[in-house]
């Protein structure tokens, strides 16, 4: 629906207000989410034009769409800065096989988990794959995201990587969501590679970085840099072989092992390190020093019955933190950002002010949409949730399972 003045009246909360520039929220100041109650906000050829007190409402204008938001909060929608939703077919058979006891490298070892994807999907055609990644992108839409990183790296051949990242560009124009690209080549070494990884990375450097450049299908770059994945010294490679072509990296780091791969992104300017389950001081001095955002995916560590990262540390010694869904068939097979708070509270022991900051504002700094959306701020996209009638933002976390959003508005628009 087209709106080109929408007015909310009467708005329980709106949040987090922050001025403008603000691009980050860190350490204590996580716990001092900006609220502004019994509200009103008014949005104007798509952007966030003006909001205030309820006590200094302005009459709508002739045209104005009216929204009497009693009882309701207002929010920016989610930026979820680190996913793989575009896949084929699902894998909840490795999921029973978790269930009945073997681990995640176990699965992997067996030619399981990320090969498996890949295979299946070097096997389905481009429109195939658009249709199946579209429901999901559709599914997390609704649920409130209007920013979404979405990885390639279920490939792993030249070919099948660029038919990823053509599926994430037409999902791009397709879908009112911002979406960022990223190129995940270095994901896993395929099984022809074990022996000498080094040729795979090759293969990632010569060939791939070039092709994918040439096309323009990047915004970012991304290597899982772990134990019995890419080590530092490969990643440094392919991180440099990337920024030759403008991609910025977001790369995986510490799930499996204090690997380096945290102070390696650092070295290489990253807009994010993500994951981050193995974090100790020395990589925690290595983020204060940067502008690097931590980004933690407590939907894996769920999943896969593994250790969460260590978020409260990482706050308390005056980082910021986000939140990301890692929306993937294998190890986080849900976009759910409401419930990725709830895990951050519940498991990680976040309190909801900062889980909040963590899946907008700091989520926006980890995909590098911080100026567009992210925060109640005058001139930002009117991406936005308005939730059912609840008694604070304190409930969103809380309530864990129930979808409490009413409505969401991207770009002014209802959808
Ligand atoms: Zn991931």
């Amino acid at each position: 629906m087209e709106e080109k003045q929408v007015l909310f009246r009467h708005i329980k909360q709106l949040f987090p207000v922050l001025d403008e520039g603000i691009s980050r929220v860190e350490g204590e100041n996580m716990q001092e989410l900006q609220v502004m109650e019994n509200a009103w906000l008014e949005i104007k050829n798509g952007v966030i034009h003006d909001f205030g007190s309820m006590k200094d409402c302005p009459g709508p204008p002739a045209g104005t769409k009216v929204v009497e938001a009693h009882g309701r909060l207002l929010m920016p929608a989610f930026c979820d800065s680190h996913t793989h939703i575009v896949y084929a077919g699902s894998r909840e058979k490795e999921y029973v096989d978790k269930i009945r006891g073997l681990s995640y490298g176990e699965i992997a070892r067996r030619g399981g988990g990320i090969l498996n994807s890949a295979l299946l999907l070097q096997q389905t055609s481009e429109d195939e794959l658009f249709e199946q990644s579209m429901i999901r992108v559709h599914e997390i839409m609704s649920l409130g995201t209007g920013s979404v990183e979405i990885k390639s790296g279920y490939g792993l051949t030249l070919e099948a990587e660029l038919k990823m990242l053509r599926v994430i560009r037409r999902i791009r124009e397709s879908v009112p969501m911002n979406v960022k690209s990223t190129f995940l080549g270095a994901h896993s070494i395929p099984m022809e590679y074990r022996s000498d990884p080094d040729r795979y990375v090759d293969l990632v450097v010569k060939e791939m970085i070039p092709a994918v450049g040439r096309e323009n299908l990047a915004d970012h770059i991304d290597v899982f840099c772990d134990r019995g994945f890419f080590t530092p010294g490969q990643t440094a490679r392919i991180l440099e072989a990337g920024a030759r072509y403008g991609m910025v990296p977001k790369i995986h780091a510490n799930e499996l092992d204090y690997s380096g791969g945290i102070q390696t992104g650092v070295k290489f300017g990253a807009f994010s390190v993500d994951h981050l389950e193995y974090t100790g001081e020395e990589e925690i001095q290595a983020l204060l020093k940067s502008r690097t955002m931590p980004t933690l995916l407590p939907g894996a560590s769920f999943f896969l019955g593994m250790p969460y990262a260590p978020a409260r540390k990482m706050i308390d010694a005056g980082l910021p933190v986000a939140l990301a869904s890692d929306y993937n068939p294998g190890s986080s097979p849900s976009g759910n950002m409401k419930l990725i708070m709830s895990l951050g509270c519940i498991q990680m022991k976040m309190l909801p002010e900062e889980a909040i900051y963590a899946v907008t504002i700091n989520g926006a700094g980890a995909m590098g949409v911080e100026k567009e959306t992210g925060s109640i701020t005058r001139g930002k996209k009117a991406n936005l949730i308005l939730t059912v009638p609840v008694p604070g933002y304190e409930f969103l976390p809380y309530a864990y399972g129930s979808n409490l959003v009413e409505s969401v508005w991207l770009n002014g628009n209802l959808i």
